[in-house]
């Protein structure tokens, strides 16, 4: 017979949208089981950098940023045709003014300690393997294999997805991804170069495709770490004008023209390039059903203006740990259904006109054109043209404005209609 467990959430995946989200919900009092089936520390795809937005969720979790392990970023350096353009984080409105870097291997683990800490009850190597569901079709928890193999029950009036971009959970209860959304795809690879000494992540703009010598329909990156070394990728959306790309040798052919003094070599690549999915622009609406609240990518929580999902994971991981919170004060029943379905309507309110314009601006520019058009000569060499991009590209504005820039992009966000639930 299965064991049993039992709790007020269950959270399935620890990865920055899970643990965040039990941190936030056992701050609260709550009763939380956080089920992850690796064991940390563990790797995971990613080009590892934070934009100011991410920095404010992890000062709202209490994570110590002076730790040598954070590498801060002051802005972005763009480059495109042989130009570059400095661009620094805003300094005002309610973000912090710097950005970070720090390898998934370390930050995973350090935000499930930290979730950990605050009281959540963390099971490693437990593989979710099925939602569990009443009569009426409603979540009343998952089963699992635990690390020593044993098959168990986990009983929740609610639980959390968080498993990332194979959203098996959310499949699993027939909740498919909404269709026409962009999905990406992004290569990584780490290299031991000490030749970043500045505090700038860098973006490339012209970055060429393997074979067809088109524009990359996305971007380049390398973003310096605290460990001297740096994580250099690049990322794109396939569009049926040019099909896939071919990720992996475009990566090779553009690190190859790249400075010899930089040391992106073999010599000095440490480990392999690996690729994964980038689910984009909000894919499964409303966020909440059944008992089944989903954040994260496995909520396609991805940003479509700029391929970043960490941030994005731990807001929406903390706006759902509020709700749940509201929602067990009530017993169950429709006032406590009514509280749940507040999730979605709050995201709609911070990011849904953002998720709209953007998941056009993918469609119609990104995905046939990439980046170029953004930076072009006259952009770059304009510092408040550029300031424009990099706010609207990392949703960077203060609302209420505190500048014309902020006021200019608020006004155009106003005027994109709600993002269809
Ligand atoms: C190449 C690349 C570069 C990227 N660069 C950036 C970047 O620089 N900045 C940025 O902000 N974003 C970046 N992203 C996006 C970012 O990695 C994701 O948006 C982010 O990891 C989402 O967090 P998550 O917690 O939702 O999912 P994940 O990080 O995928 O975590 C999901 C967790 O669930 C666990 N899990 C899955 N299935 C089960 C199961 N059945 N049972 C138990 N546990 C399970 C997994 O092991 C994992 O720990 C990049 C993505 C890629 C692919």
């Amino acid at each position: 017979m299965a064991e049993r467990m039992n709790a007020q959430v269950i959270v399935v995946g620890a990865g920055p949208a899970g643990s965040a989200a039990a941190a936030h919900l056992a701050r609260a009092g709550i009763d939380v089981l956080l089920l992850e089936k690796s064991t940390f520390p563990r790797d995971k795809v990613c080009g590892d950098g934070l934009t100011p937005r991410g920095v404010h969720q992890l000062l709202r979790l209490g994570i110590d940023l002076n730790d040598p392990g954070w590498r801060r970023s002051r802005g972005v350096r763009v480059h495109c045709a042989g130009r570059q353009a400095d661009v620094d984080w805003p300094a005002h409105g309610g973000f912090p003014d710097f950005g970070l870097t720090r390898t998934r291997h370390d930050f995973d683990h350090l935000l499930a300690r930290h979730a950990q800490a605050a009281g959540a009850r963390l099971h490693t190597g437990t593989k979710v393997t099925a939602p569990l569901t009443d009569a009426a079709g409603r979540l009343t928890g998952v089963t699992a294999v635990t690390a020593d193999g044993a098959a168990t029950e986990f009983r929740a009036p609610l639980v959390i997805a968080a498993d990332g971009a194979s959203a098996r959970t959310a499949l699993a209860t027939g909740w498919q991804r909404a269709p026409g959304r962009p999905l990406g795809t992004a290569i990584r690879r780490y290299y031991r170069s000490g030749a970043f000494t500045d505090d700038y992540l860098h973006f490339w703009a012209d970055v060429r495709c393997a074979g067809t010598g088109a524009d990359l329909p996305g971007y380049g990156w390398i973003f310096p770490l605290a460990d001297n070394r740096v994580n250099v990728g690049l990322g794109g959306l396939p569009h049926r004008r040019h099909g896939a790309t071919d990720l992996q040798g475009t990566l090779r052919q553009w690190v190859d023209q790249l400075p010899a003094g930089w040391d992106l070599d073999e010599q000095h690549a440490d480990g392999p390039s690996r690729s994964a999915a980038l689910p984009m622009g909000l894919t499964r609406r409303p966020e909440y059903r059944d008992g089944l609240l989903v954040i994260g990518d496995s909520a396609g929580m991805i940003s479509p203006w700029n391929g970043e999902g960490i941030a994005q994971a731990l807001e929406a991981a903390e706006i759902a740990a509020d709700t749940i919170a509201l929602a067990l004060t009530r017993p169950p029943g429709p006032r406590r259904e009514q509280a749940l379905h507040r999730y979605s309507a709050e995201l709609d309110h911070r990011w849904g006109r953002y998720y709209r314009l953007g998941n056009t601006v993918a469609a119609q520019l990104f995905s046939r054109v990439g980046y170029r058009p953004l930076v072009s000569r006259r952009i770059m060499t304009s510092p408040t043209a550029i300031s424009v991009v990099l706010r609207l590209l990392s949703q960077a504005t203060a609302d209420p404005a505190q500048d014309g820039i902020d006021s200019v992009l608020n006004t155009v966000l106003r005027l994109v209609p709600p993002l269809r639930r």
